[in-house]
């Protein structure tokens, strides 16, 4: 065991102070991992305020992690101590299930996956993520960041870098399909950026034109407003796949009003509160509306090396471990350009 300094929750809606948590000793097929960079995930917030349900206190949130091994066990192959790595929302699962053997650990269904933080690892101890200086993670769960890309603007990849690009994939955003990104926050700019780079025609969707000039050098063609009632009417059927990354509860229906004949409303975002939805709004002209959790362990290597390969990270704002706190009421206030990433050597 070691102890290391982090950044906790003590209770749910109480501010992050720092603290010292123990990491277990490395296993066999462990890496030690010195934390440099992670990010701030709106799901973060969710979680240490207690919106989706009961959690575990104190919860050292961070599922963006991004670091260099530090240490092996002596049966690891695949990495090796110096390498660049990352970490993301998962840090086991049952590795047995259909689901984990077909690479989508996040679905897992024999126990479900085993969140970086807020959850019992497999010995009955709580996670803790990367809010800390230092983490211990089974080899088979951790990614290799490429040489390409910067580990801070790499961090942001492991959650909102993923949990875009692995619904974007699935439902075919490329060329010659309209694909809108509803909300411009972490989520939503990964998004817009890789819809571009896998070559679909995108329109941002955001509450108001503040980020406009942001999103089309992003690779936006089109931005939106939603707050304005002509938005609605213009772009009536227009998209084949519109990507949800709203934290609040909205009006479904509306933005199923958006779809061709066929097309998708696909939604990641989680926010607390449900919603109501007139069926209607899927019947006619046979939409689809669906879900998706972030991406399983050998698909978020293969957008780590899409990203760093169209040469682009996350656009952060790096932030001290002390200015944590003032960052969740700015992503609570929508005024996040475009991921606040916490220096944890400043923890
Ligand atoms: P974020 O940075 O806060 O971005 C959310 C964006 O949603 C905001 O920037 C804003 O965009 C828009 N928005 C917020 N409140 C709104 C409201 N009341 N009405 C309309 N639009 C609103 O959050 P994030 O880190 O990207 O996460 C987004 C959501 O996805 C969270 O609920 C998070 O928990 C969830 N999430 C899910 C997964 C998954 O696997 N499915 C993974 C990670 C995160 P504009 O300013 O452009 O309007
Ligand atoms: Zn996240
Ligand atoms: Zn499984």
């Amino acid at each position: 065991m070691t102890t290391v300094a982090a950044y906790a929750a003590p209770s749910a809606k109480a501010p992050l102070e720092r603290t010292t948590i123990e990491r277990r000793a490395v296993g066999e097929f462990d890496v030690l991992i010195d934390i440099k960079f992670a990010g701030i995930c709106h799901s973060d917030i969710h979680q240490a305020q207690e919106g989706w349900g009961e959690a575990i206190f104190p919860m050292v949130p961070g599922h963006e992690i991004a670091g260099v091994v530090a240490e092996v066990g002596s049966g690891v192959t695949k990495f090796a101590v110096g390498d660049r790595v990352g970490v993301g929302c998962m840090v086991d699962s049952c590795r047995e299930c259909d689901n984990c053997k077909a690479g989508l650990e996040q679905y897992c269904t024999g126990g479900g996956m085993i969140g970086t933080y807020n959850a019992l690892d497999k010995n009955g101890e709580p996670t803790y993520g990367g809010y800390s200086q230092q983490i211990v993670v089974d080899e088979n769960y951790t990614v290799r960041i490429p040489d390409g890309l910067s580990l801070d603007v790499a961090a942001p990849l492991l959650c909102a870098g993923i949990t875009t690009y692995s619904p974007l994939k699935h439902w075919g955003a490329g060329p010659g399909k309209k694909v809108a990104i509803l909300g411009m926050g972490g989520l939503g700019h990964m998004g817009v950026k890789i819809a571009h780079a896998l070559g679909a025609e995108v329109t941002v969707l955001s509450q108001s034109l503040r980020k406009q000039e942001d999103g089309l050098k992003l690779g936006a063609d089109h931005y939106y407003a939603t707050s304005d009632p002509k938005t609605f009417e213009e772009l009536a059927g227009t998209f084949d796949l519109i990507v949800s990354t709203v934290s609040a509860p909205l009006d479904f229906g509306a933005y199923l009003s958006l779809l061709k004949t066929d097309g998708a409303l696909v939604n990641v975002g989680a926010p607390e509160e449900p919603i109501s939805l007139n069926l209607f709004s899927v019947i006619g002209n046979r939409k689809t509306l669906a879900g998706s959790m972030i991406g399983g362990i050998a698909e978020t290597q293969e957008m780590l090396d899409f990203c760093a390969g169209h040469g682009f990270g996350a656009e952060i704002e790096l932030i001290a471990a002390s200015e944590i706190n003032e960052a969740y009421e700015r992503v609570l206030a929508s005024d996040v350009r475009y991921r606040f990433v916490i220096d944890t050597a400043t923890i």
